[in-house]
């Protein structure tokens, strides 16, 4: 009697404490995983899919340092230190709640592997050029944090939009423009291998909040004073896909070249 009776107990007590460690485990595991997350497709951001169902509670377990924007394209995404904020159209960053919605966002748990000193005095091409320069495996991804002092930066934003939406290039007309001179702040963002064309930025797409966190934007144009970049090269690419009629119906594949550049590097 005490031997069928002991066996089924001790069974129990061993499966309910693997049940616990199992499911106290994985989120933790799944957080850390060193991948960049995406969602949505940049295609589906320049045809007007403005509204996506993944909340922002829902994306800062896939990261917490990246960029996109809001549903309705209600301003920049800018996330750093685990942080979501929102920059309107007045260049005013401020917190967002994790109820918010995304269209469009780039995350990842970053990781610095390399840290560089940035020469002073470069443009924005120029440090596009030093960054592309040190990339070791061109086909990976790679996430930047750069912390410094900025001689002049030039920020953007974009205004929120009411169906039925324009295409994105159109709506860059209206962008919001702001100049910093001096500014201490932070860029981050990544590098998108050649390959991925259709489904997020190739090159470099960066976003930048000043020190305070208080204001920032998408980057058009900069120049370095002291600061150091930290590098964190990324192999694994995951994406999830808006689960709404509006994707279902999209027409995702084209030449979207022109549209990209105009969107990504458009200076008023
Ligand atoms: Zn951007």
């Amino acid at each position: 009697m005490s031997f069928f009776s002991t066996i089924p107990v001790r069974f129990v007590v061993t499966a309910g404490f693997l049940a616990c460690f199992f499911f106290a485990a994985s989120p933790q595991a799944q957080e850390r995983v060193e991948a960049i997350f995406q969602y949505s497709t940049i295609n589906a951001l320049l045809q007007g899919l403005y509204d996506g169902e993944m909340t922002i509670g829902e994306l800062s377990r896939q990261g917490d340092m990246g960029l996109g924007t809001f549903n309705h394209l209600d301003g920049e995404m800018v996330v750093m230190d685990g942080a979501f904020y929102r920059v309107g159209m007045d260049g005013k960053a401020h917190m967002v709640t994790a109820e918010e919605k995304t269209p469009f966002a780039v995350v990842t748990f970053f990781e610095a592997e390399e840290t560089l000193p940035v020469p002073e005095g470069l443009s924005f091409k120029e440090l596009i050029d030093f960054l592309d320069d040190s990339v070791s495996n061109r086909n990976a991804f790679q996430a930047y944090r750069l912390d410094g002092i900025f001689k002049s930066l030039r920020a953007r934003s974009v205004p929120a939009q009411h169906k039925p939406y324009e295409k994105l290039a159109h709506v860059i007309e209206e962008q919001a423009v702001f100049e910093f001179v001096n500014v201490t702040g932070t860029l981050v963002g990544f590098r998108a291998p050649d390959y991925v064309a259709d489904l997020n930025v190739t090159g470099f797409h960066l976003h930048f909040l000043d020190a305070d966190r208080s204001a920032g934007g998408h980057v058009l144009g900069l120049v370095t004073g002291p600061g150091t970049v930290q590098v964190n090269e990324i192999n694994e690419f995951h994406m999830r896909l808006p689960d709404t009629a509006d994707f279902s119906h999209i027409e995702l594949i084209g030449d979207h070249k022109e549209a990209l550049e105009k969107v990504e590097t458009k200076r008023q």
